[in-house]
């Protein structure tokens, strides 16, 4: 899939729109600016490492059922996703006290919260990403009450999966902002990035950031910090399963198929009047790449047969 127009450029990543309506590539830069904008400068290695562990937690929260735009990584620093609509909304969750809301309310720095807290930011650089709460998105017509509804959810859910899986990564998510997108039908997704330039993550047992909290307050070792977090996030597996569900094209002739209708006609099954075969494949793996198409690559090369055969795939809990 090429990019055909370069639709936003923003701090970190480029959006371009694709031959297909429905979908978008993200491309994600090695910028990286803090204050507004106020501090910029060029990480090596960042917008692959975030685009790689992007990917593969898009590809975790997909297998745990949390709708989200990615649909594959097609390349070291770019992503195909579902075109949506963004809500002009941040979602912040927190599961520790860190950055804004230690400032703003005098708590030290670390401090565990008896339940995640969930704020709402106004997406708007020019003022700064105030604060609001649900009523300013509803009186605003910001989200319905219905969306806000499912975009609490969703982010309440996705909080949950993400402490699990970065702890098996040896880190801490103390924080993080969450943005949602709308497509064409009302779908609501979980969409832009998550990465550590959108989530605190402290090694774990300790405060020490492997996050972009090392740029924002001069802390030294920034590339290594992406790169750190990528490496741990390629290298913890995630269980998934996969069903495969593998057909004979509608063009081929169904021999088998036409054996089993044969038998129920003669069983006086006479209402069918077609049988076609096909085969279920469930794939249990401990996968530690997100490598793009590898099962479709499965299937082209050794599950379906492609001249003869279609076939579908899902990913299952
Ligand atoms: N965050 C973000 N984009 C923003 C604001 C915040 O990705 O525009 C993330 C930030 O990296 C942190 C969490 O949201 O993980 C909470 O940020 P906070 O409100 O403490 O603001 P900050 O201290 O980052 O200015």
């Amino acid at each position: 899939m090429e990019k055909v127009k370069l639709l936003y450029e923003g701090k970190a990543k480029r959006v371009y729109s694709t031959p297909e309506e429905d979908k978008f590539i993200i491309e994600f830069k090695d910028t990286a600016t803090a204050f507004d904008g106020l501090k910029k400068a060029d990480i090596s290695g960042k917008g692959e490492a975030n685009c790689i562990i992007s990917s593969k937690i898009f590809e975790l929260l997909t297998i745990k059922g949390i709708k989200n735009h990615y649909i594959k990584r097609l390349s070291e620093r770019e992503m195909l996703v579902k075109s949506v609509k963004i809500f002009p909304i941040e979602v912040i969750i927190r599961n520790r006290v860190a950055g804004s809301m230690a400032k703003r309310l005098g708590l030290d720095v670390g401090k565990e919260l008896e339940r995640p807290v969930l704020e709402f930011c106004y997406k708007s650089d020019e003022l700064h990403d105030p604060m609001i709460n649900e009523d300013h998105i509803l009186a605003l017509n910001l989200a319905t009450e219905e969306e806000l509804k499912t975009i609490k959810e969703m982010s309440l859910e996705t909080n949950k999966i993400l402490i699990e899986f970065f702890r098996k990564c040896h880190l801490e998510l103390v924080d993080m902002k969450f943005e949602f997108g709308k497509d064409s039908q009302g779908n609501i997704y979980l969409a832009d990035e998550i990465s550590p330039d959108t989530c605190r993550l402290w090694e774990l047992g300790t405060t020490t950031s492997w996050d972009k909290d090392r740029f924002r307050k001069d802390l030294g070792g920034v590339e290594e910090a992406y790169r750190e977090v990528k490496e741990r996030v390629i290298n913890t597996p995630i269980d998934s399963k996969a069903r495969i569900f593998i057909r004979l094209k509608p063009s081929i002739l169904d021999a088998q198929g036409s054996v089993i209708l044969n038998a129920l006609k003669s069983l006086g099954f006479n209402e069918v009047i077609e049988v076609r075969v096909g085969k279920l494949l469930e794939l249990k793996m401990d996968r530690k790449v997100d490598e793009p198409e590898r099962i479709e690559r499965m299937c082209r090369e050794l599950l379906a047969n492609p001249v003869m055969e279609d076939y579908e795939w899902e990913w299952i809990e």
